[in-house]
């Protein structure tokens, strides 16, 4: 059985290809993450968005998918963004500037876009996410692509699916991203990845693929950042 870590081979326990990344985008992605990366501001609501000046690549999923610790793992910071104390109480689009220098424009940025389905959120704050995120969605003239995180415990819910709808009708292409694979058996990940790739395929927008990741040992992490710096460059 092999794994794949952050050099590793190219197939991980699921038997499940992430599939081959260029080495050069590789190399050049983790040579990019490793200068800076600056957290710049907190949107709650659109009239605080940061200019459109530079390409954005957003990070969605489910409250406690696993978001901040990917943005964490890819971005090879501790903290960067916050893991998840009180779920659903961020309804707000958290930025990262990415390469360049301090005081300049940056490369490309990071959005984290607040997560989503936590139990129990009142009707109201759903409605006010489902606001934030559709006139984002429709509006970013800057965002070449988005992520959207599956869980591989638990695969594709409604939210996701709503979430992924979203996406289709304002026409943002999207990956999705399977997180804590260390978490299921081989056998389990194979099942959940199939079942994702094949709701892939009934939507629009969505990449006819699904990558693998676990923050927790650097699976698919180093391909994801290749892909995020692929999806800037645009
Ligand atoms: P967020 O709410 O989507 O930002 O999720 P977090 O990043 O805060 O993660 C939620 C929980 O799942 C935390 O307890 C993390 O430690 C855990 N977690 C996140 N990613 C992984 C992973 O790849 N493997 C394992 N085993 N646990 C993870």
């Amino acid at each position: 059985m092999s794994q794949r870590d952050e050099q590793g081979g190219h197939v991980h326990p699921g038997g499940v290809e992430n599939g081959a990344v260029d080495p050069e985008l590789i190399e050049r992605s983790r040579r990019l993450f490793s200068g800076r990366v600056d957290f710049l501001l907190s949107a709650p609501a659109l009239k605080f968005l940061p200019d459109p000046v530079v390409p954005e690549v957003a990070f969605a999923g489910r409250s406690n998918v696993g978001k901040s610790s990917l943005l964490n793992a890819i971005t090879g910071r501790k903290s960067l963004a916050r893991t998840s104390v009180t779920p659903g109480r961020t309804q707000e689009l958290n930025f990262f500037e990415v390469g360049g220098i301090a005081g300049e424009l940056p490369d490309f940025r990071l959005v984290d876009m607040p997560g989503y389905g936590f139990a129990k959120a009142p009707p109201k704050v759903v409605e006010q996410w489902r606001k934030l995120v559709r006139d984002f969605l429709r509006g970013r003239v800057v965002l070449k692509r988005c992520l959207v995180l599956i869980d591989s415990r638990h695969g594709v819910k409604d939210v996701d699916i709503e979430m992924m709808e979203m996406l289709d009708g304002a026409a943002v292409g999207y990956r999705l991203v399977l997180t804590k694979a260390d978490k299921i058996k081989a056998s389990d990940l194979s099942a959940v990845h199939a079942s994702v790739l094949a709701e892939a395929r009934k939507h629009s927008a969505a990449f006819p693929q699904v990558a693998v990741t676990s923050s927790e040992t650097g699976l698919g992490v180093a391909e994801l950042r290749a892909a995020v710096l692929a999806d800037a460059e645009l």
